[in-house]
């Protein structure tokens, strides 16, 4: 069995930790990534899972977030100018809710044009919508930064924003729910039900505390940042980190399980993979490893840091996701301009419905009414089917784990369950009868065993609370990345500071590593 011996070795190649890779091999150090699939890329990639042709994003499709991001708002690594990455370019409506009364409401990334979508439902929404997305967007810019480094301590953060209007006003959100400011801000019931769903895309119940903070976040990045669909599929992200890794004479291996990390006198000194190949860090080791797993991996690790790992919540419930290959592109049942939204919202015009549903699914239930979501990316991108033909990403919030029920239970509950979300999709979608070609579906359980990031299919790794938030996540322990008492182990992945999603959190991991061991930032980072 042979030994190889890089300056940092980093275990998994999901989006984040490639990041991590890529800004470490930028700064000039030798680095290689072990990944235990076949291929790279975590919840960051495209496959052609129903038939050939059709590439299909399994997980993550609205690559978004991560535009907040120096890495590619400021192409700090040259993803964009030199390794191949190119997002869709559009201006069709971002969201658009799609109401049983057969009306919508559209929303673009320009402000004015959705105001006067808003407008011609509410007068006075359209006003309060103006107000609180240009207020939010300002937000964005400011926080955004923050996103991006290593977190600060939530108590410091806490202390800065009560020391002016503004801050006071940010803090507001922080500790409202969503639905208190969307039923205080918003009249008309539909523009309700339009946000109130949005913000459920942060799995966590919108009733929550602190939820409202979600709303500042995805009204402020919905107006300031274009299309999140990356050319070619999501693939094509984790390919251009992969492309900037190799440039700069890193490795990445796919095919090698890690199921050891060595340690020495308290100090990380290697990844051990299944077929007992040993990869040696000389400077550090960056793990994609959630820390309550982290046993598995090392041994006579502290139980007590298990014990405080597992006090991080998740989140509320989870995804049900449909990937479908399709003889043409859907027709919503609307007005023909509707057929060109990025991402669809299936809704009921009553707002109590999507509280209820979303009630449901964060108590274990099934959902009883209809409030699916689905995504034509082909429309946007032909690249991603054969002429003519299509793909649908359909999904719908449920239970991780259903009430009364184990996880592996998906097993059978998928096949019934994608039924009912396909024979819903029929009051919104005119033409799905006798379109379909080829479907698979990915169910919570399935989730977890695409990645183990995605803990009993929590697609952001970690419940999106306030309290688990900045320095605050997952516990305040192992909330700088650093593991307790293991020397040069950092930890890299969604449970970690920023979060769930395709953001590019390894950039903070990477800072972090690089300032603990004095090395000159400059090499990789423009702005920091
Ligand atoms: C259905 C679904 C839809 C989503 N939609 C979106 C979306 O539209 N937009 C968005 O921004 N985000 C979305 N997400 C979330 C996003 O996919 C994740 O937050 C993101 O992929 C996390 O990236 P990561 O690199 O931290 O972890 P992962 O992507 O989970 O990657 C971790 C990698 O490490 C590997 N690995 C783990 N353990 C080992 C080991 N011991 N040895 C070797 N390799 C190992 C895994 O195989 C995996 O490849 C979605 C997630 C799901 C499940």
């Amino acid at each position: 069995m042979g030994s190889q011996t890089y300056d940092f070795v980093v275990v998994g190649a999901g989006s984040n930790t490639l990041t991590a890779a890529a800004y470490l091999a930028t700064a000039g150090n030798s680095v290689c990534v072990l990944e235990r699939k076949d291929y790279w890329g975590g919840g960051c990639v495209t496959r052609e899972a129903t038939l050939p042709g059709f590439k299909h994003d399994l997980h993550a499709t609205n690559v978004f977030l991560v535009k907040a991001n120096p890495l590619i708002r400021c192409d700090e690594l040259g993803l964009l100018s030199r390794f191949g990455l190119k997002y869709v370019e559009t201006d069709d409506p971002y969201h658009g809710s799609l109401f049983d009364d057969g009306t919508g409401i559209r929303t673009y990334t320009d402000l004015e044009r959705t105001c006067g979508e808003i407008a011609k439902i509410n007068l006075a929404d359209s006003k309060a919508y103006r107000i609180f997305a240009q207020r939010a967007a300002k937000y964005v810019d400011l926080l955004s930064w923050g996103m991006f480094s290593p977190p600060s301590n939530p108590a410091t953060f806490l202390e800065i924003l009560n020391q002016s209007d503004e801050g006071r006003y940010l803090l507001g959100f922080m500790r409202a729910s969503a639905w208190q400011v969307i039923s205080e801000t918003f009249q008309d019931q539909r523009l309700q039900t339009h946000l109130y769903k949005m913000c459920g895309e942060m799995m966590v119940s919108p009733e929550k505390p602190g939820t409202a903070f979600a709303l500042v976040l995805i009204l402020g990045f919905s107006h300031r940042f274009t299309s999140g669909f990356v050319q070619g599929g999501s693939q094509k992200f984790s390919d251009a980190l992969v492309a900037c890794i190799e440039h700069h004479g890193g490795k990445v291996f796919t095919g090698q399980d890690v199921t050891c990390l060595r340690t020495a006198n308290g100090k990380i000194t290697a990844a051990e993979t299944a077929g007992g190949e040993v990869f040696e860090a000389k400077q550090a080791l960056i793990a994609g490893i959630a820390p309550w797993r982290l046993e598995k991996f090392i041994d006579g690790f502290d139980p007590g840091l298990t014990a405080a790992a597992q006090k991080a919540l998740p989140s509320d419930f989870g995804v049900f996701l449909s990937s479908y290959a399709l003889n043409e592109p859907v027709q919503p049942r609307y007005p023909v301009e509707y057929s060109r939204m990025q991402i669809n919202q299936c809704c009921h015009t009553d707002v109590s419905k999507v509280r209820k549903m979303f009630a449901e699914v964060t108590a274990g239930d099934m959902p009883s009414d209809y409030f699916a979501n689905f995504i034509c990316a082909s429309i946007h991108d032909p690249s991603r089917a054969p002429a003519g033909k299509a793909t649908l990403y359909l999904y719908h919030m449920v239970p991780m784990i259903p009430r009364g029920r184990r996880s592996e239970d998906w097993s059978e509950l998928a096949e019934p369950f994608g039924e009912w979300l396909l024979k819903g999709a029929n009051a919104y979608i005119d033409n799905l009868e006798g379109n379909v070609l080829g479907v698979h579906h990915e169910s919570p359980y399935e989730m977890e065993i695409c990645s183990p990031s995605f803990r009993n299919g929590d697609v952001m790794g970690l419940g999106t609370f306030a309290d688990q938030f900045l320095g605050g996540r997952p516990t305040s322990e192992f909330a700088q990345y650093r593991v307790p008492g293991i020397e040069r182990l950092y930890l890299c992945g969604p449970f970690m500071h920023p979060g769930g999603g395709v953001t590019g959190g390894g950039r903070a991991v990477a800072m972090r590593v690089m300032q603990d061991l004095e090395m000159d930032l400059d090499k990789a980072f423009a702005t920091y």
